[in-house]
């Protein structure tokens, strides 16, 4: 029999003064899905799988990184934390909610284990009160639920960028966790579209310019989204005959190898939740 190794991709993007640095892993083959994690001056913008530990060391050891913003707990997120923290001594800045779910162990699917490694717990730092200023650099946190009870989004104010996290992902996107929120991330969608910003750092897909408009893409489709499920199910039409009212298609791979946890039929159903709580019942 063949051996198939674990492949581990790095791939560097440059976008002016932030660069992007692209980390894939995978325990068979080549990786199916990447993440991003940012650099600008010497702050560093999440920390990537922790599979990729020695890659990501070398990244903060390069740029001299003296603190860390972090977007939300999940482990191709926030990977890497406790282990920059003590290996390089710095504030790993995250929001209260963060802080509290990485303070011990917490349970997570054997898949994502698998790909991106094993969490560990960490004692993270509150993000300054008002704003996070370092040289030219002033970084705002935008409280963006729904992806994940905790995400947050960091605004740079003086150059207009926004790192985004897992907020935006896509102009349409095909699946959930089945923790996603739809109805937050739309009043997600709709506090960040107030600030003022035109690069969108994406954890995974990187909007370099007019991101914002990107993000007013993503509100309309799950706005539309929720709309044309809400309409089904106010019918009595459960989830099963709403996706195939809507031709909505299960992502089948995804769904597979996140044992049910990632798929278009919790997108549903978070719409129809959300649709139950508007109804009041
Ligand atoms: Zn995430």
């Amino acid at each position: 029999m063949t051996k198939v190794d674990e492949m581990k991709t790095v791939e560097k993007h440059t976008f002016g003064e932030v660069t992007g640095y692209e980390l894939g892993f995978s325990p068979v083959g080549r990786p199916l899905m990447t993440v991003f994690c940012y650099v600008v001056g010497d702050i560093l913008i999440d920390t990537g799988q922790s599979h990729m530990q020695e890659t990501v060391l070398d990244i903060a050891n390069i740029y001299s990184v003296s603190s860390v913003l972090l977007t939300h707990h999940h482990e191709d997120h926030s990977g890497n934390s406790a282990v920059l923290k003590q290996a390089r001594k710095i504030p790993v800045f995250a929001h209260p909610a963060t802080i509290e779910k990485m303070s011990g162990p917490y349970r997570v699917f054997p898949y994502q284990r698998w790909i991106w490694g094993p969490n560990t717990p960490v004692a993270l730092d509150p993000f300054p009160d008002g704003f996070f200023e370092h040289g030219d650099l002033k970084f705002k946190a935008v409280h963006t639920p729904g992806h994940s009870r905790d995400h947050t989004s960091y605004l740079e104010l003086n150059h207009g960028w926004l790192f985004s996290g897992d907020l935006y992902l896509g102009d349409r996107i095909k699946y959930f966790r089945a923790d996603e929120k739809i109805a937050d991330q739309i009043v997600s969608l709709k506090k960040i579209l107030t600030y003022d910003f035109d690069a969108l750092f994406c954890g995974h897909r990187p909007r370099p310019m007019k991101g914002k408009r990107c993000l007013a893409a993503k509100l309309r489709f799950l706005e539309d989204f929720y709309g044309r499920v809400s309409e089904l199910a106010d019918q009595g039409l459960d989830d099963r005959a709403i996706m195939g009212r809507l031709e909505l298609k299960e992502q089948w791979l995804v769904r597979m190898m996140c044992f049910g946890n990632v798929s278009m039929r919790n997108m549903v159903r978070s719409a129809m939740a959300a649709r139950r709580m508007e109804r009041g019942d």
